[in-house]
């Protein structure tokens, strides 16, 4: 078969889709179901119409852009991301793996390829959680990691809640039909950008992520007391900072601890009340953020945390609340999809790299109902999530021809 990406349409086409932003160019800004990202949705539909492509939208707008096979009733083969961005963020984050995934079944098609299994490509909604606080939102619905009961109710910083929402943006259906069958997809594949340094740093073209970390993470609130700083004394005090900052060392020592270079801790913010030079702070709010790409392990750090907090909060006389706000599961990718984008990269004579995703994605869900695998092109010096995230013609369109010899396999 002679495939070949048409790489000046793909890069034009990534050209173009980051121009329908809230934000002046370059910096691009979609949150799910504003006008740009409306905007976009519709742009991206009509690319897929003129492919040939057959397109429907679930209940919560998922697009699903579909080349039937000739065994329809077999279970489709999926690739896809997402197009909602963050605010100011870059062209290329999610948009590689759709616009590149949309150039691969162009150059499958170009090149007289009939697939068996159905090829999907999916763009899924609200990948980033600006809006409402839930990251992959689209492709948690669509595994059942995410009820639509729970799901309806997400609320925005304006109070519309999610159910309302998509409604006004043109969704149709029960968002308890969003939830696909395990068996519904033979297996999925995603593209995209690294949004990390390592095949920039080692020369390589590609990488073939083998798992896909996950974060748990939490609001942990602290209440002690406060006070004069002058007029209560050391031994009477039970002051929320101190106590603080003896668990975000904790939280340190407990992701060092594990020895595995894959356990990452952070506390990001620390919100001190009321904070004032005179003031014996009575009050601490610190997020938890904890990753890895064991579960169990990631499970033991949380339980240290949880002791060490304990015995912080009984010593200092404080109170110490956590909130879990999320704890999904790492995942590993399939190890057939593995080994098909590792031959479809040798097919081609290309280099590459077995890693690890440190960054989230909609195929960690997708896993849960399909064997899942994930390719990862270069980013310039690693960066992402910036106006300045770049990934060159040439990554793009390598990805994209290994994404089209992948699909081509897995679909026969
Ligand atoms: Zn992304």
């Amino acid at each position: 078969m002679n495939l070949s990406i048409d790489r000046e349409r793909l890069v034009s086409e990534v050209e173009a889709l980051a121009k329908i932003s809230e934000a002046e160019p370059p910096v691009v800004t979609r949150i799910v179901f504003t006008q740009a990202d409306l905007r976009a949705r519709a742009w991206v539909i009509a690319r897929c119409k003129e492919a040939g492509l057959e397109v429907r939208q679930d209940a919560v707008g998922n697009i699903f852009a579909r080349w039937e096979g000739s065994d329809s009733a077999a279970a489709a083969v999926g690739t896809g991301s997402h197009i909602d961005a963050i605010p100011n963020a870059g062209k290329y984050d999610g948009v590689v793996g759709v616009l590149g995934g949309l150039e691969s079944i162009r150059a499958l098609k170009q090149a007289g390829f009939h697939p068996k299994r159905s090829i999907e490509l999916i763009i899924f909604t609200s990948e980033e959680p600006t809006r409402f606080g839930v990251g992959c939102l689209g492709s948690r619905m669509l595994s059942g990691a995410l009820s639509a009961e729970s799901a309806a109710r997400l609320c925005d910083a304006n109070g519309e809640v999610l159910d309302e929402v998509r409604l006004k943006a043109g969704s149709v259906g029960d968002l308890e039909s969003v939830k696909l069958a395990a068996g519904h997809y033979h297996a999925f594949v995603e593209l995209h950008i690294e949004q990390g340094p390592v095949l920039e740093r080692e020369g390589m073209p590609l990488g073939i992520v083998e798992r896909i970390a996950a974060p748990a993470s939490a609001n942990i609130l602290i209440e002690g007391a406060g006070g004069h700083a002058g007029g209560v004394l050391m031994p009477e005090r039970r002051d929320a900072l101190c106590a603080a900052a003896e668990l975000v060392l904790e939280v340190e020592r407990a992701a060092r601890a594990t020895g595995a270079p894959d356990t990452v801790a952070t506390v990001g913010i620390c919100q001190v009340f009321p904070g004032a030079v005179n003031s014996i702070p009575s009050r601490v709010h610190l997020t938890l953020d904890l990753r890895d790409t064991d579960l169990a392990r990631r499970d033991l750090v949380m339980a240290k945390i949880a002791r060490a907090s304990k015995a912080i909060s009984k010593k200092r006389s404080v109170s110490m609340g956590t909130e879990l706000i999320n704890a999904d599961a790492p995942a590993d990718c399939a190890p057939e999809v593995v080994q098909t984008l590792t031959d479809s990269c040798r097919e081609h004579k290309l280099r590459c790299l077995p890693m690890v995703s440190r960054a989230y994605h909609d195929a960690l869900f997708v896993s849960q109902i399909a064997p899942m695998g994930m390719l990862f092109v270069p980013c310039l010096h690693g960066y992402s999530h910036r106006p300045d995230e770049y990934a060159a013609p040439d990554d793009m369109a390598r990805g994209a021809l290994v994404l089209a010899e992948a699909l081509a396999r897995l679909s026969r």
